[in-house]
């Protein structure tokens, strides 16, 4: 077994090592001068690993760390057990896995790596959930604050924002990066989102869930969804429905709630005037015959394609290409009814998948610069 630190995989995964009930030494972190023995056990008690390492490192990094060496100290020093004269701490209920990765990411900047998303490419985020179940239940603010910060890069609550990622994962698969080392999972991410306190990113990972449901190929093997909770499978099912059933009711009538713009053109029959009082009789509106027919034949031949991802259909379709016959205030006009179209439904994703409480923000940057 190596005992690089700087090897990713664990030093658990060597199940030669570890025999039943036989503490294991984790080799990267059994220091000299540890003054706390951490000790992670298998859920089925068939394995043990310590790691002798500092409350003063603990306790820089973790709230509860710092409340128990400092205010509980005599406590656990009289009471607990002892290997080789250094106090045990037991990481109650959590996964051996979880630990070691967990430790060694507050020991060793190269285990820190795997958290920056531009730095790994593959299997986010597993990479990372290990340490953010840790970091978020022992008060490691900073290093849950990092990889926090990785699933709003991935799944932002901003429209342009998702819409930059998606042209990102594009060139990269272009690129020739396999669509799993591009694509989160999205079931793994719901999960993580759900227990660790990340309800902001639920909205777009439910959505690009109901991807993956409509068109299998495009994360197909990334994901096991018999992980997903009843609940929020429901979620998923209803989510896509109520999305697909808003999109559709807003592409047969694209102008019902439109002002009218400036056409620049006359009615061919010579009647009314140019829209220029921007009036809301279609008997004055040049080119709105024009433009529906065209926004129904761009549906007609687009969509289906592209039916299990209506954001970035929308995202297509506004920078589609207007025929001639088209002026050009209305061209200009169509895209605005597409992007209004894009951002109404994106401020309603929260409710498509009974997903309202402490989405307030949700649309809006979470993190505006000071003034
Ligand atoms: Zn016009």
């Amino acid at each position: 077994m190596s005992s690089s630190p700087t090897s990713q995989k664990s030093s658990l995964d060597d199940d030669s090592e570890i025999h039943e009930n036989t503490p294991l030494k984790c080799p990267d972190l059994w220091l000299n001068d540890g003054n706390i023995v951490i000790r992670a056990t298998h859920i089925d008690n068939s394995s043990v690993v310590l790691y002798r390492i500092h409350k003063s490192v603990l306790a820089m990094h973790s709230y509860f760390f710092r409340e128990t060496f400092y205010d509980h100290a005599s406590v656990l020093d009289n009471s607990s057990e002892r290997v080789e004269g250094t106090p045990v701490l037991d990481m109650v209920g959590d996964s051996m896995e979880d630990v070691d990765a967990f430790l060694k990411t507050l020991y060793y900047p190269e285990f820190t790596a795997p958290l920056d998303r531009s730095a790994s490419k593959s299997n986010f985020p597993a990479t990372c959930a290990g340490q953010l179940r840790l970091s978020t239940k022992y008060i490691v603010t900073k290093l849950r604050n990092l990889i926090v910060s990785q699933f709003h890069d991935e799944y932002p609550c901003i429209l342009d924002a998702w819409c930059q990622k998606e042209n990102e994962r594009k060139a990269a698969c272009d690129s020739g990066l396999t669509m799993a080392s591009v694509y989160p999972d999205p079931v793994l991410t719901i999960s993580l989102a759900m227990n660790h306190e990340m309800h902001e990113i639920l909205p777009i990972a439910f959505y690009d869930l109901t991807r993956t449901y409509n068109s299998p190929s495009i994360t197909q093997g990334l994901h096991d969804d018999t992980a997903l909770t009843m609940a929020d499978t429901r979620r998923v099912v209803r989510g896509n429905a109520a999305l697909t059933n808003a999109l559709l009711s807003a592409v047969r009538a694209p102008f019902r709630y439109q002002t009218v713009p400036a056409c620049a053109l006359l009615r061919e029959d010579g009647w009314g005037d140019r829209c220029s009082d921007a009036v809301d009789d279609p008997w004055t509106w040049a080119c709105k015959s024009r433009l529906e027919e065209w926004w129904m034949h761009h549906f007609a031949q687009t969509y289906p394609e592209q039916s299990s991802d209506p954001f970035g259909w929308l995202a297509g379709a506004a920078e589609a290409a207007m025929p001639e016959d088209i002026c050009a205030p209305c061209g200009s006009f169509m895209r605005s009814v597409i992007e209004s179209l894009r951002e109404s439904l994106w401020f309603k994703l929260p409710e498509f998948f009974d997903l309202t409480d402490d989405l307030h923000r949700w649309g809006f940057d979470p993190y505006p610069e000071p003034a």
